[in-house]
């Protein structure tokens, strides 16, 4: 699979992936961050036309479905609202503050933790989810509990989306919202291998040659 960026939208060869337009979304952008979500939701919920509605006051740039599919919902120079409160500091000591300013937001659809009941896992909206799930605690100590597991279609698309944005533009680094908001936030949490995931991003740049070989070489320590 391959994505590229035009124009700040996302294509597959000639075709613009779909674009939901949502009008939660604040002035220019240029990002230097990629931050991963999961939306907290069931395969029932279409994340994106809830962005698209003005009272959600949220937004991400890009939504990933469990099968695989994508759509963007805002241009990658716009501020998408998806971050919140949240800090990092950057490579080179820079701190950040409100992580909307300077990150893209890539939302994977996925319910997050899970209870369990008897035999069964239940999301926080009361719903039995029959996806896989691994039992894990979260690295910032949200109790032991169950987490939906990342489809293979969904990451594949999400390493294509994250290809194709490094491509584009100078990103730093790619962080979980948990990173940017601990405590606050528990996504991509436990089920998300962001090490894999960014390895995988490091060795497809390689090959590529392009911006994110160089930019994302502190992120693992390798030269
Ligand atoms: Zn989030």
């Amino acid at each position: 699979m391959n994505f590229a960026v035009k124009s700040h939208r996302l294509y597959s060869g000639s075709s613009e992936i779909p674009f939901i337009s949502s009008p939660n979304m604040g002035g220019q952008l240029s990002p230097k961050f990629l931050i991963i979500h999961y939306t907290a939701s069931g395969p029932d919920s279409d994340i994106a036309s809830y962005f698209a509605q003005k009272s959600a006051h949220v937004s991400a740039h890009l939504v990933i479905r469990r099968d695989g599919t994508v759509k963007q919902c805002v241009p990658f120079n716009r501020v998408a609202w998806h971050a919140g409160k949240s800090q990092w500091i950057g490579k080179d000591g820079t701190h950040y503050s409100g992580l909307n300013n300077s990150s893209i937001g890539m939302e994977m659809e996925n319910w997050g933790p899970l209870k369990k009941m008897e035999d069964r896992w239940i999301s926080w909206a009361g719903v039995e989810v029959h996806s896989k799930i691994i039992e894990a605690c979260h690295k910032f100590g949200v109790p032991d509990c169950g987490w939906e597991v990342f489809t293979k279609a969904q990451i594949e698309t999400a390493q294509a989306a994250a290809r194709a944005i490094c491509a584009a533009y100078k990103i730093e680094d790619i962080m979980g919202h948990d990173d940017i908001a601990p405590g606050r936030k528990s996504d991509p949490g436990p089920a998300w291998d962001m090490k894999a995931f960014k390895e995988q991003i490091k060795a497809d740049a390689g090959k590529q040659s392009v911006a994110c070989k160089s930019e994302m070489r502190g992120s693992t320590g390798s030269p």
